[in-house]
């Protein structure tokens, strides 16, 4: 399988931008993150420009798009608006790029509505699941308050969502600047991704369902506490290793472009295989989902990244429970306690586990 290669060294200035293909320009925005970068993109239409991901809302995102309209993008209007996914650093400037140019906005079903639902989200609307959620996941009252005090809530990121979208679905072709760019959906780091790809010249838009160095956050949040995302994800993966050519140039949301996606792929199935094992022998011991903690990360978990870092062990759990790998049991404190079922998983015991440092913010 060929390795990872990145033809394009140097990224682009926020407010600049770089060809990455004919009719394709790579753009960088900042993020006020561990993670301080999306990139973003731009095509080239006879009568118009379309974006690809928008940036979050900050004003430094819009400032940087205002440089590029008055001299990179000056010739013609914005004519549309494409948005991979709901997070607040691909959606956050839609509705303010759309009011701007009177442009129509492009999602999936699924990312438009989450995006709307989520960015009406404040402290004051989160209510007793939500507490519910992180008390069975094995949160202490004290520090649930201390994590609802340090929620700023999805809409302070995010310019107001336009209340209308195009609908984009599986298969379907967008035409632009002489190519057809096919909708691919992904699901599991969101619940309706939005890829495109063309076949004729082999190159994708993958937004955060396939990015070279990061591995996507999988998480299970408080509104949907029996999701299996982790499933979806594997889903997915399989679906974009049967379809994808290995020639495949791929443009992320964030790292750089690259080509080598079928190793990418298969690292990544392998990583979470190798994690749901990690997790699988730490039941050997009947534990709780923050104990998971540890176990997938190897930094301490702060709040700040406490609802990512616990999302995702319960999506690790969830897998397991759903796959009947592992029992989920509610104890005497409404706590829910995991147990493998095979114990012969103590056989595997000792074999090291890979760790990420600490949960990806994307
Ligand atoms: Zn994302």
């Amino acid at each position: 399988m060929t390795d990872l290669h990145y033809p394009f060294s140097t990224p682009p200035e926020p407010g600049d931008w770089l060809p990455v293909a004919d009719g394709v320009y790579w753009l960088r925005m900042s993020l006020p993150m561990a993670l301080d970068h999306i990139n973003l993109y731009v095509l080239d239409d006879e009568d118009g420009w379309w974006i690809i991901d928008t940036g979050m809302g900050l004003d430094s995102t819009q400032e940087a798009w205002e440089r590029l309209f008055a001299d990179k993008m000056s010739a013609k209007p914005v004519k549309g608006i494409i948005v991979t996914h709901m997070h607040p650093d691909h959606v956050g400037q839609a509705g303010w790029l759309c009011d701007k140019w009177r442009a129509p906005l492009y999602m999936s079903f699924g990312e438009y509505y989450n995006a709307r639902a989520f960015s009406t989200m404040t402290r004051d609307t989160l209510g007793w699941t939500t507490r519910q959620y992180y008390h069975q996941a094995g949160l202490t009252t004290e520090y649930l308050d201390q994590m609802r005090a340090k929620f700023r809530g999805f809409g302070s990121i995010v310019e107001p969502v336009p209340m209308a979208y195009n609908r984009l679905r599986e298969g379907d072709v967008l035409h632009i600047g002489g190519r057809e760019w096919q909708v691919m959906i992904g699901s599991g780091h969101s619940p309706e991704h939005v890829c495109l790809f063309n076949a004729r010249d082999n190159l994708l838009f993958s937004g955060d369902q396939i990015i070279p160095r990061i591995t996507s956050n999988i998480s299970v949040m408080a509104v949907e506490p029996n999701a299996n995302p982790l499933q979806d994800w594997f889903d997915s993966l399989a679906r974009f290793q049967r379809d994808l050519p290995a020639e495949t140039l791929v443009f992320p949301a964030h790292n750089t472009p690259f080509t080598g996606v079928q190793a990418r792929l298969q690292y990544l199935v392998d990583h979470h295989e190798d994690h749901l094992q990690a997790v699988e022998e730490a039941c050997l011991t009947p534990r709780k989902a923050v104990e998971m903690l540890p176990v997938l990360f190897s930094r301490e978990i702060d709040s700040s990244q406490m609802s990512l870092a616990l999302g995702e062990a319960v999506a690790h759990l969830n897998y397991l429970v759903t796959a009947g790998r592992l029992v989920r049991e509610l104890d005497e404190q409404g706590v829910n306690v995991y147990t493998v079922v095979d114990e012969s998983v103590r056989d595997r015991q000792g074999r090291a586990h890979s760790k990420d440092p600490a949960p990806m913010e994307v």
